[in-house]
C-alpha cells in the first residue's frame, strides 16, 4: 500500500477501532441447545445481571464509546441496561429478536425479526437503530438487501476485509456500510471455545492493532458481557484500551460514526455514496 492509497482517518488518526458488544442474554443458548439447558442459560444471563455493568464502567473510565448490539428479548427483559448504555453515550444497534440465525430465514422473516427488534429498542431510547449484527454472524444472501430496504446504514457480518466497504444491492437506495468482523476479534473464541489467559488475548489484539495501524486499517472487535464482563477476561479489554489510548493516534469510535464518516469519504471521492 502506498501513502497515496492509504486511508486518511479523521484528525490524523492512523487506524480505527470499533468496540462492539453483543447482548445475547440466554437467548443465544436457548436457540443453540434448548430452553432446558439451565447451566448455559445461567452462564449467559450474567450478561444482564453483572457483565454489562462492569463493561460500561470500564468504557466510562477510559471515556470511550462503543456499539451495543441487542437481542430484542434481552432488551425487553432489562430496558434499564439498554438505557444505561444509551445514556453512557454508546450506540444501540440490533442483534436479532431472539438470536435465531438468519441463514434459514426468508426475506420476510428477516424483515419481521429486524423490525420488531428495532421497534423495541426505539421504544426504550427514543432513537431508531441504524446498525445490525446478525446472531452468530449467520446471515444469508437476503440479509443485506433487507437491511438496505429497512434503512439500516451499517452491518457487521461479512468478515472478508479489514476496511469498511459499501454494499448497494438496490442502486436506488442509500448504501449499507459493511464493517468487517473476524472470529479472531471475538472474545468467544478465546474465553468460551477455549480458555486463554487475558494477557495472551491482549497480546494477540495488540499485534492486530500494530499491523492495522501500520497499514491504516480498521479493527472491529466483538465482546459479550457474559464473557468479557467476567472479572479476569475484562482485563483483556482494559489492557487493550490502556495500550490503544496510549498510542494516541487510533480512532476509537462507535460503528455508526465510522460508517457515516466512511460514507462521507466515498461521496467526496466518487460523487456518489449518499
Ligand atoms: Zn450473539
Amino acid at each position: 500500500m502506498t501513502e497515496s492509497t492509504r486511508v486518511r482517518w479523521p484528525a490524523g488518526h492512523r487506524a480505527a477501532l470499533v468496540l462492539s458488544f453483543d447482548v445475547d442474554a440466554e437467548y443465544g443458548v436457548i436457540n443453540a441447545s434448548g430452553s432446558d439447558d439451565w447451566f448455559w442459560r445461567s452462564q449467559a444471563r450474567y450478561d444482564l445481571d453483572a457483565g454489562i455493568w462492569r463493561l460500561l464502567t470500564i468504557l466510562g473510565d477510559f471515556d470511550v464509546s462503543g456499539s451495543f448490539c441487542w437481542v430484542g428479548r434481552a432488551a425487553e427483559d432489562r430496558p434499564d441496561a439498554v438505557r444505561a448504555a444509551h445514556d453512557g453515550g454508546h450506540e444501540i444497534a440490533t442483534h436479532g429478536w431472539d438470536h435465531r440465525h438468519y441463514t434459514p430465514m426468508s426475506a420476510d422473516e428477516q424483515r419481521q425479526d429486524l423490525a420488531r427488534t428495532r421497534e423495541t429498542l426505539q421504544a426504550i431510547t427514543g432513537e431508531r437503530p441504524i446498525g445490525h449484527k446478525t446472531p452468530g454472524w449467520r446471515f444469508n444472501e437476503l440479509t443485506v438487501p433487507v437491511l438496505q430496504e429497512l434503512g439500516f446504514r451499517w452491518n457487521m457480518d461479512v468478515a472478508s476485509a479489514d476496511l469498511p466497504y459499501l454494499m448497494r444491492p438496490d442502486p436506488e437506495q442509500p448504501p449499507l456500510v459493511q464493517l468487517p468482523p473476524s472470529r479472531l476479534w471475538d472474545d468467544y473464541t478465546y474465553f468460551v471455545d477455549a480458555t486463554v489467559p487475558p494477557r495472551h488475548v491482549f497480546e494477540m489484539w495488540r499485534d492486530d492493532v500494530d499491523v492495522l495501524r501500520h497499514e491504516g486499517k480498521l479493527m472491529c472487535l466483538t465482546f459479550h458481557p457474559f464473557v468479557s464482563g467476567r472479572p479476569a477476561p475484562s482485563r483483556a479489554l482494559t489492557m487493550l484500551l490502556d495500550y490503544v489510548v496510549g498510542l494516541g493516534d487510533v480512532w476509537i469510535a462507535r460503528a455508526d460514526h465510522v460508517a457515516f464518516w466512511w460514507l462521507e469519504q466515498q461521496k467526496q471521492h466518487t460523487g456518489s455514496g449518499r
